[in-house]
């Protein structure tokens, strides 16, 4: 099967160098597997996307020489690309989960969650399962819930293409996790997985500070009687003073870079640098990197940056 990538930004500011150095890798593991390239719009969180910035990240990401065969602008078989137009999709989704039973109404708020979390024993971080045997989806009140997908007790494996393998037991560790809030809007972690998986993506590489998604993802997959995707969870990049970058303050921002006149050459060169694919101080566009590496030299020098 022909191998196909995504890069998938909320489109929530501008992108700075950490979220660049993620969409060129996973550009490059497409282009050095003749894979195919999405492109993709998280903009199902409506109130945190910043008008423009989804035009704003397609102009950068060009800028830097990365191309896509499926996007916004360009069209394909498996659009809409942006995920505020996907709704009807999930909508079904949700709906399979529901009848199955795998999903249940919850109505905790944040503050009876971190009381019950507070008891010895408790699993910090892991909804404590208050409403696990709720019938219904609303309230006394007629309050709409929402709605958490029941997690199961079964170990899973979970293996990346760079992170060493781990086993969890989602139901413990993780804790059943919600799905669709109570306004209607749709989770991230259920989007995502319709997404990928009707887009017919094969490999997801994206940043380790959603490595732990990927455990709520498979479980997902698994109900939907799906199969998932390779992950490469990519280490994420941090400041001069350790600090991961935000899109929201705006730190490092590729656009304010090129107001200043860098060149792509020197970025695509930085970028790489920073995880050891070539030697400082390189100057190469996205194409010449791709001549430089095979897919598997470009796997063993990820693990070891690691
Ligand atoms: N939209 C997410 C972000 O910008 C990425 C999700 C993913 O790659 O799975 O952080």
């Amino acid at each position: 099967m022909i191998s196909k990538g995504r890069y998938a930004p909320s489109p929530t500011g501008p992108l700075h160098r950490g979220n660049l150095r993620t969409a060129l890798i996973a550009w490059l593991q497409s282009r050095l597997t003749d894979g195919a390239f999405i492109l993709r719009i998280e903009d199902l969180d409506q109130p945190r996307v910043r008008a423009g910035s989804d035009l704003q990240i397609m102009d950068d990401l060009r800028w830097l020489g990365l191309e896509w065969d499926e996007g916004p602008d360009q069209g394909g078989s498996s659009g809409p690309y942006y995920q505020s137009q996907r709704g009807s999709s999930y909508q079904q989704v949700m709906d399979r989960l529901q009848e199955q039973g795998l999903t249940y109404g919850c109505g905790c708020s944040r503050k009876e969650i971190s009381k019950a979390l507070s008891a010895p024993h408790a699993n910090p971080g892991v909804y404590p399962g208050t409403c696990r045997n709720r019938a219904g989806t609303s309230n006394r009140e007629g309050r709409v819930l929402a709605h958490r997908f029941r997690l199961s007790s079964q170990p899973i494996r979970v293996v990346d293409e760079i992170l060493p393998p781990r086993r969890y037991h989602p139901s413990q560790e993780v804790g059943d996790f919600i799905v669709q809030r109570a306004d209607g809007l749709f989770a991230y972690q259920l989007a995502v997985v319709v997404d990928d998986a009707q887009m017919g993506v094969t490999d997801v590489v994206r940043g380790a500070d959603l490595a732990e998604s990927t455990v709520r993802q498979l479980s997902l997959y698994q109900a939907l009687g799906l199969s998932p995707p390779r992950f490469w969870h990519l280490p994420v990049m941090v400041d001069g003073e350790g600090r991961r970058l935000s899109k929201r303050d705006g730190s490092g921002s590729i656009t304010s870079d090129r107001k200043e006149g860098i060149s792509p050459e020197k970025v695509v060169g930085q970028l790489a640098a920073s995880l050891g694919l070539v030697p400082a101080g390189s100057l190469l566009s996205a194409v010449e990197l791709a001549e430089e590496l095979t897919i598997r030299q470009l796997r063993s020098r990820l693990r070891q940056a690691g």
